[in-house]
């Protein structure tokens, strides 16, 4: 069973009524939502939950973090943004999406300003598959059209990517980088791009898929704190010993 946190900020919901009926319930139940089955059981947590609803014993137990944030990024305190990073490090899953990019916990983990060129405009989207055979896009055709979705260009300030797995391509021309893996650490990252607040995005049913399938593939194989233990040699007859941590 791979344990998920969606984490929304869950602003835009409460304050916006195009939002609000899109999102009855916050974008964070609609993901929830989609995602529990089988194999996926779904917490969630927003930004009015005591310390974000995230601790490091929350953590501990959470397998794959979703984070969905816009206008509140600056509320969320520095030390909920590093407990996520560590965690991150030591072998959590996380997956960013859309506006997440400027989030505190995206940025720590990318270490650049994480910046772009956006418009909302209305404009559609084709969001094109660049890595069939990768276990992210399966499911997934050519390409995902999206008929109306905030426009995203580049430059996009990220690090490269692992491996790029989406380039979304705009109505008004532009192009950008809309799937992003990266490692740090013990631990996976999935940037992706759809989902702005005012369209049905996450109502589509090949994002749903998108999103399903980076679960499973950002869940951790390994997780253990990333130690810089002192050690005997290799074949030591006394073994693995860490003589001082
Ligand atoms: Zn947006």
């Amino acid at each position: 069973m791979i344990r998920v946190l969606v984490w929304n900020e869950f602003k835009h919901e409460k304050e916006k009524e195009a939002v609000a009926a899109i999102y009855p319930n916050g974008i964070h139940r609609t993901i929830a939502d989609f995602l529990q089955c089988e194999d996926i059981s779904v917490k969630t947590a927003t930004l009015d939950d005591e310390n974000c609803g995230i601790t490091k014993e929350v953590l501990d137990e959470t397998d794959v973090i979703i984070w969905w944030g816009h206008a509140a990024h600056k509320h969320v305190p520095d030390e909920v943004a590093a407990l996520v990073r560590d965690a991150v490090h030591s072998g959590m899953g996380a997956i960013f999406l859309h506006s997440a990019h400027h989030s505190k916990p995206f940025k720590l983990l990318m270490g650049t300003p994480c910046n772009l060129c956006w418009r909302e405009s209305g404009d559609s989207e084709y969001v094109w598959v660049t890595d069939p055979s990768h276990p992210i896009t399966e499911g997934i055709d050519r390409a995902i059209y999206l008929p109306h979705e905030e426009t995203y260009g580049e430059p996009f300030s990220i690090p490269n990517p692992d491996k790029v797995l989406f380039v979304g391509s705009y109505a008004g021309g532009e192009a950008f980088r809309s799937g992003c893996l990266f490692q740090r650490g013990n631990g996976q990252i999935f940037y992706f791009q759809p989902g702005h607040e005012t369209f049905p995005t996450f109502h589509i049913p090949e994002v749903q898929t998108v999103i399903r399938n980076a679960v499973r593939f950002v869940a951790p194989r390994y997780r253990a704190e990333i130690a810089c233990p002192h050690v005997r040699h290799f074949g030591d007859p006394e073994g693995y010993v860490i003589i001082k941590k």
